[in-house]
């Protein structure tokens, strides 16, 4: 596990700055939930951590690392997207064992971690089943198996909930937060929705059009708003 410091992130396309001077500090272990309108430019700033997209400017830190310059199968983090992409033609199984597999991990080690994985995400029964008998929820969960399987010192998640229906959503977005408080890893959570953001985490990071607009505990934000836009996105009195 690892902290993660994020200093003066700055990422344009062209002559669009879609981040502008993003720094933020994760203490080791942390759940910290990045929030804000569509566009604001939360995907980009995970993509940035997890070496998918470069920033323009500013350096990235886990643990004791910088990972600026590093390609994203060297960083030692998982991300969780909102499309699952599964791979349909193998098993559950497989499906979470990939990432080992191609890293050259030993047979009998995968197998390992892939079982314990799958006991904690309470989906040992379907290991031999393809992703196309699978429910959503069941999908979503093999992901979030493939990416513990991993080990890593963080998890990026952008939106993993947003393909679940409203029911399912709240009942998965406990057991992410029983996950996180089991397994105690890093965790930088993206979302749109406010009500993930109140209960899920331990700091809100609110944003509007690539800027940090407040840093804080759920409570903190919501008594203390630093300004209108912080006060109408978390509903707030303000
Ligand atoms: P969010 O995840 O908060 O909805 P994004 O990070 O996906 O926002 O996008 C932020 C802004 O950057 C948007 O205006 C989007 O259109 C733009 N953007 C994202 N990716 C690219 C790209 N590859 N090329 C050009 N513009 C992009
Ligand atoms: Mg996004």
């Amino acid at each position: 596990m690892a902290g993660i410091r994020i200093e003066h992130v700055t990422k344009s396309y062209g002559g669009l700055t879609v981040l502008k001077d993003f720094s933020l500090d994760i203490a080791d272990g942390e759940f910290v939930v990045l929030v804000g309108p569509s566009g604001c430019g939360k995907s980009t700033m995970l993509k940035i951590l997890a070496g998918l997209e470069e920033a323009s400017s500013g350096k990235v830190t886990i643990g004791e690392r910088d990972v600026t310059d590093l390609a994203p199968g060297d960083r030692d983090i998982a991300m969780v997207f909102q499309n699952y992409a599964l791979y349909p033609h193998l098993t559950v199984r497989k499906n979470m064992g990939f990432g080992l597999k191609m890293r050259g991990t030993e047979a009998g080690e995968i197998d390992r971690r892939v079982t314990a994985a799958a006991k904690i995400l309470g989906i040992d029964h379907l290991l031999d089943r393809r992703p196309r008998a699978l429910s959503g929820g069941q999908r979503q969960r093999v992901a979030l198996g493939r990416a513990i399987v991993r080990e890593p010192l963080a998890f990026l998640m952008d939106e993993p909930l947003s393909n679940l229906d409203a029911k399912l959503r709240v009942h998965t977005r406990a057991e992410i937060s029983a996950l996180h408080k089991r397994l105690g890893v890093t965790t930088i959570y993206v979302t749109h929705d406010q009500t993930e953001a109140m209960t899920m985490a331990d700091r809100i990071v609110i944003m509007k059009d690539g800027e940090i607009q407040q840093i804080a505990h759920p409570d903190t934000m919501f008594r203390e708003p630093a300004n209108l836009f912080v006060a109408g996105f978390i509903g707030s009195p303000g």
